[in-house]
């Protein structure tokens, strides 16, 4: 089926094009050409096209949990607790149905490049983790996922947990985690994640400064060994909360280094306001760190993601981009053009970059339709997928 698609709005690239595909493949139109040549013409009249949105950070292990188990003070810290009780209790049926559901729900919102955490300790040893393999080979037709091995109950204490991680690294995870917080040295855990990631050749993305803490400044840490480990353009701090309890003297230098080292900066502004600000009694902080700051004075790449989704650390979550935009939008102050064309990348090349991928249509396999012509509509009109090219076909939505 040769089909030409007018008029489709790439926005990243500022231009709407005609686009015709030829062995299943999608190229910009040069010239207009002879509309008989192709099965089917569609005229998709400037609507947005991107190869697809990107949820960067997800934790599908835990996903849709919350109504079973329940968060009494909706802190992280207990968040952690019940989650380790429960952990093991899950069977693997469980835990593969829920993280398909999930997967799912983001495919139809249109995500096509997901990265999710999965815990790997001594409760769970490596069985979420075998799950997710399976699932990126079944989807990897339509959905490009990337597995995080993540120690969410440290392993300084532990040392199996170490090994379970060397060990999914060993069967294929893509990329390895980390949460400094959780272990009683944080600099340790983080200079051993870094020798390890680099044994390996993975990329680091670590949950860095969860915390309205403004003395918790361990993304400093990182900084110090992506320098020293020559790791430039292949770490990412996800969270980094505690940027937003500080003042410009403490953060712009800080910044600084993380721009000029190429360290990718992931919030998460649905669990972060739900989080964050629990010990505050009154002016209760938001806890998103700074992304318009980052975006545009620095020119930061930051992504933002779903996290959790209906689970201890965060009960809401639909597995939407253009819902967390908004949810951005709301909590990191962002109404102007520019802050809602930044925050739309944020939800679809920036998270590409992360993963290393492609964000350019040409010469791509699949892409997808939003019913919107630009980002800020699309965000605050939360809009629709208007359909997808995949496999071949065109299928409207
Ligand atoms: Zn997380």
């Amino acid at each position: 089926m040769k089909y030409l698609f007018k008029n489709a709005n790439l926005v990243h690239e500022n231009q709407v094009v005609d686009l015709y595909t030829e062995d299943n493949q999608v190229f910009i139109s040069k010239s207009n050409g002879n509309e008989k040549q192709y099965d089917q013409v569609i005229d998709l009249e400037g609507r947005i096209v991107i190869r697809g949105f990107s949820d960067t950070h997800m934790h599908l292990d835990k996903a849709l949990i919350g109504e079973k188990v329940i968060n009494h003070s909706g802190t992280l810290d207990e968040a952690i607790k019940i989650m380790t009780k429960y952990k093991p209790e899950m069977t693997d049926q469980d835990i593969e149905e829920r993280m398909k559901r999930v997967i799912d729900w983001a495919y139809e919102n249109g995500t096509r490049f997901l990265r999710t955490n999965i815990d790997i300790d001594k409760g769970i040893q490596l069985r979420s983790f075998k799950i997710i393999q399976k699932l990126k080979e079944q989807y990897k037709d339509t959905m490009i996922i990337e597995s995080i091995a993540f120690p969410q109950e440290g392993f300084l204490d532990e040392e199996e947990n170490f090994k379970l991680l060397e060990q999914a690294l060993k069967e294929g995870a893509d990329v390895l985690g980390g949460i400094p917080a959780f272990d009683h040295d944080p600099q340790k855990h983080l200079s051993r994640l870094m020798e390890l990631a680099v044994k390996y050749d993975v990329d680091l993305d670590a949950h860095i400064d969860e915390t309205d803490d403004p003395n918790v400044l361990t993304i400093k840490d990182l900084i110090n060994l992506t320098r020293k480990h020559h790791y430039e353009g292949r770490v990412t701090a996800a969270h980094c909360c505690s940027l937003a309890a500080n003042f410009s003297e403490i953060v712009d230098p800080i910044l600084e280094d993380v721009k000029k080292l190429n360290i990718n900066i992931v919030p998460l502004p649905s669990t972060n306001l739900y989080l964050q600000g629990r010990q505050d009694v009154k002016n209760i902080r938001r806890g998103i760190a700074p992304i318009k700051k980052m975006m545009h004075d620095f020119g930061i790449n930051v992504a933002i993601g779903s996290d959790n989704v209906r689970d201890p650390f965060n009960c809401f979550g639909n597995a939407n981009p253009l819902e967390t935009a908004l949810i951005a939008a709301h909590g990191a102050h962002m109404g102007a053009t520019q802050d809602f064309k930044g925050l739309f990348d944020a939800v679809s090349v920036n998270g590409m970059k992360i993963m290393k991928q492609d964000y350019h249509i040409n010469q791509s396999k699949f892409f997808v339709v939003v019913d919107s012509k630009d980002p800020r509509d699309a965000i605050i009109s939360q809009s629709k997928v208007f359909g997808f090219y995949e496999s071949g076909k065109f299928v409207k939505d």
